[in-house]
């Protein structure tokens, strides 16, 4: 049985196996069934109907909870949403969620669908601590949620979770953290205190852009049970199918993510020269506010970077034109590298620039990656 004590990029590996027995196969089974044999009530954990449970989750549920350090197994969602939507379920009307401005726009606009039940949503700059906690300490605002993206989706501001759970549980507010970006190499928020985690598995965890999946993690038994309800009752389930590829994308996530962060940081330090580039943010380059506390909090800067190219939002719709190895296309954390232009969507926040690209950083060979943006930006230069 794999132990806390070993390493994330062992972890990765080695949980979710079947056990060691002669015979066995190294890689879990997909059972594709949607009903369990049964007579009466059967005891504990044994499958009766698979949106109720079903053990092709339990490999991936227990990966996850290892590399997040979770006491507790993961919970598998249908997609990032899902999980989201079932943790926002958990909100009390009357009480507020403070959220950050740029969380991502999806968790903004399921988390504003909860004003209709009289929740009170407050944005805030989650990079600017005071602010935070001013806002959980407001007695006007009465706090049941404090929900921390950071890296942020796409500004890439990063949040003093040490500081903030402290004060988010003083104000009984719990602490739930989309981990995302950071990836559980990254950062691991329950270590901090945090009560929830949530995933779109769909990125990094999974790794090839060929499944959509959510998880949500917690060492607290009553939220999990809790969150478990909203799953089987939402309906919002893995399919068995895309369980097994996270899984199996997951056993190559510590590769995947040391080469990328390698190549972001070098990309943004590059391209931060670049006579054709008006701005680079990546918290990896000192220039970017939070350096230090990325420095102090993460392990590594993660591998999303955003970059302003000269001509304002026609040029970064040029640029996104002129590449011929990025690809362009929204969602991220693939082996593939893509870039987009955010506010191409009606639906991204209004401070996000027009012209701010957002890269997300594959395996390929850094030169080529270099190569195809020099060629890109000389062009539309
Ligand atoms: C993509 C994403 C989500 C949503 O996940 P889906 O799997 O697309 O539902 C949530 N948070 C962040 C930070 C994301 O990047």
């Amino acid at each position: 049985m794999p132990t806390p004590e070993l390493q994330p990029a062992t972890l990765a590996v080695v949980t979710g196996r079947p056990d060691r027995a002669d015979g066995a196969p190294v890689n879990p089974p997909v059972v594709l069934s949607s009903t369990y044999v049964g007579h009466g009530v059967p005891p504990g954990d044994v499958p009766v109907y698979t949106r109720l449970g079903t053990e092709t989750w339990l490999p991936l549920e227990e990966a996850l909870a290892g590399l997040e350090r979770a006491a507790l197994p993961g919970l598998v969602f249908s997609s990032g949403m899902a999980a989201i939507s079932a943790v926002l379920d958990l909100v009390e009307p009357g009480t507020a969620v403070v959220i950050p401005r740029h969380a991502y726009h999806a968790a903004l606009v399921a988390a504003r669908r909860l004003e209709r039940y009289g929740v009170r949503v407050v944005e805030v700059d989650i990079a600017d601590t005071a602010a935070v906690v001013a806002a959980l300490q407001d007695s006007d605002v009465r706090a049941s949620v404090l929900w921390v993206e950071s890296p942020t989706n796409p500004m890439l501001e990063i949040a003093d979770l040490p500081a903030l759970v402290p004060a988010a549980h003083a104000a009984g507010a719990i602490v739930v953290v989309d981990n995302t970006f950071a990836t559980p190499l990254g950062q691991r928020p329950l270590t901090h205190g945090a009560d929830v985690v949530v995933h779109s598995v769909t990125k990094y965890l999974a790794g090839h852009s060929d499944v959509v999946l959510g998880a949500a993690l917690t060492n607290d038994p009553g939220l999990h049970a809790q969150l478990r309800e909203r799953r089987s009752i939402g309906g919002g389930i893995a399919g068995p199918w895309e369980a097994w590829l996270a899984l199996r994308g997951l056993r190559t996530l510590s590769l995947r993510v040391e080469r990328s962060q390698a190549s972001a940081l070098e990309l943004a330090r590059r391209l931060a020269a670049h006579p054709d580039v008006v701005a680079v943010n990546h918290p990896g380059l000192p220039s970017h506010p939070e350096h230090e506390r990325a420095r102090t909090l993460m392990d590594g800067f993660g591998s999303i970077l955003t970059l302003r190219p000269r001509g304002g939002a026609a040029g970064a719709d040029a640029l996104a034109a002129a590449v011929r190895l990025w690809v362009p296309a929204t969602s991220l954390g693939g082996v593939e590298s893509s870039l987009e232009r955010r506010r191409r969507f009606a639906s991204e926040a209004p401070t996000v620039p027009e012209d701010l690209l957002r890269l997300s950083v594959g395996i390929e060979d850094v030169e080529d990656l270099w190569a195809d943006l020099d060629q890109a930006l000389r062009r539309i230069g």
